[in-house]
C-alpha cells in the first residue's frame, strides 16, 4: 500500500507539466537536497532556489565594515556561518586569524553579555537574518543594552524580494518559507499571488515539501493563484503579532542591498531614530566614512557583480537563472572548506547543499 509520500510523488509525477517552482528558504533547499526530491519527481517540475539564505544575501559592504571595525579595535560578535563568508578581500574568520577580536555568538544576548562583562571594550553585534531573527534583536534592545554595545543591522524582509523575482525570472509559483511565515503570517504574500503566482506556505519535512509542490501544481491545474497554507501546525493568517509589534517598535522598513541581486525597495530594516545611538554606523561613523572613502578610491574586483567574485555565479543561483553545477568553480576551487562565494558557506546555502548531498554522486 502506498504511504502518503508515495501518493504525493505519484500525484506530482502523473500530473507533471513543465513548471518552475521557487523556494526562498535555505532550510527548504536542505530538505530538497538531502532527500533528493529533485531526483524523485518528474524533471518537468523544476525546484529552484531563491535568496533564502541570510548569509548569502548579506551585502559585501556590511562584511567589509565589520572587518574594518575589528581592525579599528572594536570587538565584533557574529553568528558562526557569517564569519566564513568572503568579504571583498577576506572574511571575518580570516581577520580573526590575523589577531583581531572577532567572537562567535549564538544570539544577541551572548553579545550583550560580552559588552556587560567588558565595559572598557566596544562591542558590535552583526545582526543578520530575515523576519525570524529580527524580533529577538528588537526585544533585546527594548530590554536595554549597555552603552558600549551597538548593532550592525543587516536584516532583510522576504516578500519584497519575492515580488522582485516575479518580474523577470519566468516562475510559475512559490513555496513560501515556513519560518518567516510564522512571524509575518500569510497575508503579506497576497499581493504576489494576486499577480498570478500560486504560493504555498510550506514546512520543512520531505512530506511538507512534496505537499507544497502538489498544492502549487493543483492551483495551476485549476487556474487559481492564491496563498495556501500547507504548514498550519506553525503558521496562521496573521502570524505572530507580538513579535511584529516588537520588531516595528525598534526597526523601520528601508531600501536594502541584497548581495548578488542589488537594491530592493523596502526590503530591509533600519533602527528607528530612538535607537540610533545603538546603530554601529552612527556610533562608528568615522570608521564607516573612512572605509567608504577608501573603497571609492580603489577599484576592487567585486563591485561589478553586486559583491561577488568574477567567476562566482551566486547571483544567477539566487535568482533561479543557474544551478550550482553550472559554476566552473563548483567542487573545484570552491568547496565548504574553501568557499569562494557566499552560497557555499552556510548549511542554508544552495551550493553548500548541492555539494554536500549531490557532489559525490
Ligand atoms: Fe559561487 Fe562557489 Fe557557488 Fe560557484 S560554487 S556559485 S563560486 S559559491
Amino acid at each position: 500500500m502506498e504511504n502518503i509520500e508515495q501518493k504525493l510523488i505519484s500525484r506530482i509525477n502523473e500530473n507533471a507539466t513543465p513548471l518552475r517552482i521557487m523556494h526562498v528558504c535555505g532550510t527548504h533547499e536542505r530538505t530538497i537536497s538531502k532527500y533528493a526530491i529533485r531526483d524523485i519527481i518528474s524533471e518537468d517540475v523544476q525546484l529552484l532556489s531563491g535568496p533564502g539564505c541570510p548569509v548569502c544575501v548579506t551585502p559585501v559592504e556590511d562584511i567589509d565594515f565589520a572587518i574594518e571595525l575589528a581592525r579599528s579595535g572594536k570587538v565584533i560578535t557574529s553568528f558562526g556561518d557569517m564569519m566564513r563568508v568572503p568579504g571583498t578581500t577576506e572574511s571575518l574568520f580570516d581577520a580573526r586569524s590575523d589577531g583581531y577580536d572577532i567572537r562567535m555568538v549564538y544570539s544577541i544576548d551572548d553579545a550583550i553579555k560580552i559588552a556587560k562583562d567588558n565595559p572598557t571594550l566596544e562591542i558590535v553585534f552583526f545582526g543578520i537574518g530575515f523576519e525570524t531573527t529580527a524580533p529577538s534583536n528588537a526585544a533585546a534592545l527594548l530590554r536595554g543594552v549597555p552603552e558600549n554595545f551597538s548593532i550592525l543591522t543587516s536584516h532583510k524582509l522576504m516578500p519584497p524580494a519575492m515580488e522582485i523575482l516575479t518580474r523577470d525570472t519566468n516562475l510559475d509559483g512559490f513555496l513560501a518559507p515556513g519560518h518567516v511565515s510564522t512571524i509575518i503570517g500569510t497575508e503579506p504574500y497576497d499581493p504576489i499571488s494576486e499577480k498570478g503566482f500560486p504560493i504555498v506556505v510550506t514546512g520543512f519535512e520531505a512530506l511538507d515539501v512534496l505537499l507544497g509542490i502538489a498544492m502549487v501544481q493543483n492551483q495551476l491545474e485549476t487556474g487559481r493563484s492564491c496563498v495556501e497554507n500547507a504548514y498550519p501546525r506553525c503558521v496562521n493568517v496573521e502570524g505572530n503579532l507580538k513579535a511584529r509589534e516588537l520588531l516595528y517598535e525598534v526597526f523601520k522598513k528601508t531600501d536594502s542591498k541584497w548581495r548578488g541581486i542589488g537594491m530592493i525597495e523596502n526590503s530591509g530594516l533600519a533602527l528607528k531614530k530612538e535607537f540610533e545611538q545603538f546603530d554601529a554606523v552612527n556610533v562608528h561613523a568615522d570608521i564607516y566614512k573612512r572605509l567608504h572613502e577608501k573603497k571609492a578610491s580603489e577599484s576592487d574586483n567585486v563591485d561589478g557583480k553586486n559583491g561577488l567574485y568574477e567567476e562566482c555565479i551566486c547571483a544567477e543561483i539566487l535568482t533561479a537563472r543557474a544551478q550550482p553545477s553550472q559554476c566552473p568553480l563548483f567542487g573545484r576551487r570552491c568547496s565548504p572548506e574553501a568557499p569562494v562565494g557566499p552560497c557555499m558557506v552556510s548549511l542554508e546555502g544552495t551550493c553548500y547543499n548541492w555539494y554536500k548531498y549531490r557532489h559525490n554522486k
